[in-house]
């Protein structure tokens, strides 16, 4: 009978018929002279391919290696429980052929790529790693993920804007920019669109954008990339109250839209099976408490003493924080001095800023935001304070003079955010080809 091309995702509905599918030989297992099984990949899914009798004995069959390319035809049946197969169904074969053969067990692909593989070499070879069974997970989880961030802010009226990524002007402290040459002026790459986003209030209201951001960090970390993929929003005429239910909202409706997506589903709990959706409300902790926390549960500083306020809190302690309260964290109200120029001051005390880092178990802070000034004065005194020339920031001193706000945003970075859901122990895995000091191939 004749066979339909149809790939792996939809192998359960075409069940009964005789179907035709390719892909990549995943794994392969010989039983006897007569009979082989090919676990096939064709990137929706995996299905178990049976060979048996003559189809077993061509030269192909004899010397067929993993990652090879092949084309299978038969009949799709369900398996009688007690026999194992990816989602309990499998392929009976009755013609097969080889579309291109990869070289076999002594290539350094399967020998190099197993479990004890030196990180480095996964990172050199990160092109065929993506081929395995949770590197590829963990791509399909990103992509709905960021799909999930999109639905989520267009169900509230948010319109999705591309900010350039050639800029002059910083976002955060001039020591992680990325420097280039701009036909012979200096540009950097971006650190983050906020800047830009803030000018999209008056023209297309509330806005957001997933762009990619620069930083040139010169430590090795498990959650700094040198490119990372920033999910940024910005909202006017809101409240820093406002500002943290509209954050809390993002990520539990985020998370709610992942889960019920059967497929992402099941890789989730497959790669963390322990997963739990955090509960609301999140925990409010502001900064000058969390100093007092770190006093009171004895977490010290490399020198021995203890963070005082009007210090930044670097990722070890906060870490260590995060890990022991075991919930997701909104620290609010960092001193003006540890955070950037453009954050505005709490009315009740000037000292510190309305700011928020969210903090995840795992990973730390995932998100930073804050309601930004409004008044063009005291964001004259904040490029003061920071040392920064005001001159190419013109356009962004401007909202000030044009109908200013009261406006806030927040940063998000999708690789922290996705090592904390699938529990990876590093945001090195949570996306394509990373980046970071000393690795820009493949
Ligand atoms: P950190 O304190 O970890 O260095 P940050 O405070 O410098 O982060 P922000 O400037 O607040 O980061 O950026 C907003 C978000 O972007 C962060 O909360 C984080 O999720 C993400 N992010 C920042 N730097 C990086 C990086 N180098 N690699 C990956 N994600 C990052
Ligand atoms: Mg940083
Ligand atoms: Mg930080
Ligand atoms: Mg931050």
């Amino acid at each position: 009978s004749p066979a339909s091309k149809i790939k792996i995702r939809n192998a359960i509905t075409n069940r009964g018929k005789r179907v035709k599918v390719s892909g990549w030989v995943h794994r392969l297992r010989t039983q006897g002279k007569d009979m082989k099984f090919i676990i096939l990949r064709d990137g929706t899914g995996y299905l178990q391919c049976i060979l048996t009798g003559q189809l077993c004995h061509t030269y192909d069959a004899l010397t067929l290696s993993v990652e090879s390319t092949i084309t299978v035809y038969g009949v799709i049946n369900e398996l009688p429980d007690g026999k194992k197969a990816p989602d309990n169904h499998e392929l009976l074969a009755d013609y097969w052929e080889v579309n291109h053969k990869a070289p076999g067990a002594e290539d350094a692909f399967t020998n190099k790529l197993n479990a004890e593989a030196d990180p480095s070499v996964l990172y050199e070879q990160r092109h065929l790693v993506i081929r395995g069974e949770i590197a590829s997970a963990v791509l399909k989880v990103r992509s709905r993920v960021m799909k999930a961030f999109r639905d989520h802010f267009d169900s509230k009226g948010f319109t999705e804007v591309t900010p350039p990524c050639l800029v002059q002007t910083q976002v955060e402290g001039g020591s992680t920019l990325f420097e280039l040459n701009y036909y012979g002026e200096k540009a950097y790459l971006t650190q983050s669109s906020q800047l830009y986003l803030e000018t999209c209030l008056p023209s297309v209201g509330d806005v957001y954008c997933i762009s990619e951001s620069y930083r040139a960090e010169k430590s090795h970390t498990r959650r700094h990339l040198s490119e990372y993929s920033h999910l940024e929003a910005e909202m006017a005429f809101i409240s820093f109250e406002d500002l943290l239910d509209k954050l809390e909202d993002l990520i539990c409706d985020t998370i709610d839209r992942v889960l019920s997506h059967e497929p992402t589903r099941k890789l989730v709990y497959q790669l963390h099976p322990d997963f739990k959706p955090p509960e609301r409300p999140f925990m409010r902790l502001d900064y000058k408490d969390a100093i007092q926390y770190l006093k009171d549960h004895d977490i010290k500083k490399e020198d021995g003493g203890f963070y005082e306020f009007g210090e930044d809190i670097p990722e070890a302690p906060e870490r260590a924080m995060t890990d022991q309260i075991n919930r997701p964290i909104f620290l609010c109200r960092f001193p003006a001095e540890v955070k950037s120029f453009y954050m505005s001051r709490c009315k009740d005390d000037r000292r510190v800023t309305e700011s928020v880092d969210v903090l995840f178990p795992g990973v730390g802070e995932i998100v930073g935001g804050s309601m930004r000034i409004s008044d063009m004065n005291e964001l004259l005194e904040g490029y003061k304070r920071e040392g920064i020339d005001p001159a190419p920031y013109y356009w962004y001193t401007d909202q000030r003079k044009y109908g200013t706000t009261e406006h806030g945003g927040f940063g998000l970075g999708i690789e922290r955010f996705l090592a904390w859901l699938l529990h990876r122990d590093t945001i090195k895995e949570c996306c394509l080809y990373p980046r970071f000091m000393g690795r820009c191939l493949p």
